[in-house]
């Protein structure tokens, strides 16, 4: 990319109707400090390695399906399969992989005969294909103008609360970035937040056709 061109930005989250696939919990993947008295923020950080737990679906038949990619906190937290990981390991910046602890349920056994009543779901020991964690550290800033953000402090913490346009677009700053393929933005959340991507890192994901993956056009990187 030029420095005088703006390139396009992509978010990345769960597609609307997955289904088919099995679901994941983060467990006790943040740690809570302070909480505003006035607006109710509590800062939080995030703690590693990243735990999981895998759920059973209470309506329907269940699943036992590992997606390529998972999702156990909202957008927040990006769990992979093998496969995700060597794909994209030499060919992307800003990203480094952490590892996955499995929780155990101390109550759920691996049942000895599977039945057509048995619900399908993932059972532990775990038997599916290695996962990691793809763990982004760069946070960038938005033009908050630009971006259609208006805010207010916070008269308890200072902290900036954001209103969005409903038509309003991620812009980022040239400046604000250093070339990461994958990045957060931290008036969307920051750490808390999304995974943005740039065009060369979208157009690889869309080739690997990954699967439960929804990858969404959010705005753009500006001179
Ligand atoms: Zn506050």
């Amino acid at each position: 990319m030029l420095n005088t061109q703006s390139a396009t930005i992509y978010s990345l989250a769960e597609p609307m109707h997955g289904g088919r696939f099995t679901s994941v919990l983060s467990v006790g993947s943040r740690k809570f400090g302070h909480e505003c008295s006035v607006c109710g923020f509590r800062e939080s950080e995030r703690v590693y390695p990243l735990r999981i737990r895998w759920t059973v679906e209470e309506w329907g038949p269940g699943s036992d399906v590992i997606p390529d990619f998972n999702w156990p906190r909202a957008h927040q937290i990006l769990l992979v399969s093998q496969l995700v990981r060597d794909y994209l390991q030499e060919r992307v910046t800003g990203i480094r992989f952490g590892a996955v602890e499995m929780v155990d349920d101390p109550t759920l056994h691996r049942p000895k005969r599977i039945t057509k009543r048995t619900k399908k779901r993932v059972w532990l020991p775990y038997e599916g294909p290695p996962l990691h964690e793809i763990i982004v550290d760069k946070v960038v800033h938005l033009d908050i103008e630009r971006s259609g953000r208006t805010f207010t402090l916070c008269p308890g913490c200072g902290r900036k609360q954001f209103k969005v346009r409903h038509d309003a677009q991620d812009i980022v700053p040239r400046s604000e970035w250093t070339g990461e393929d994958f990045f957060r933005i931290d008036e969307n959340g920051g750490a808390d937040g999304p995974v943005f991507v740039t065009q060369h890192a979208r157009d690889l994901l869309k080739a690997g056709r990954f699967t439960n993956l929804s990858i969404r056009k959010c705005g753009a990187i500006v001179p």
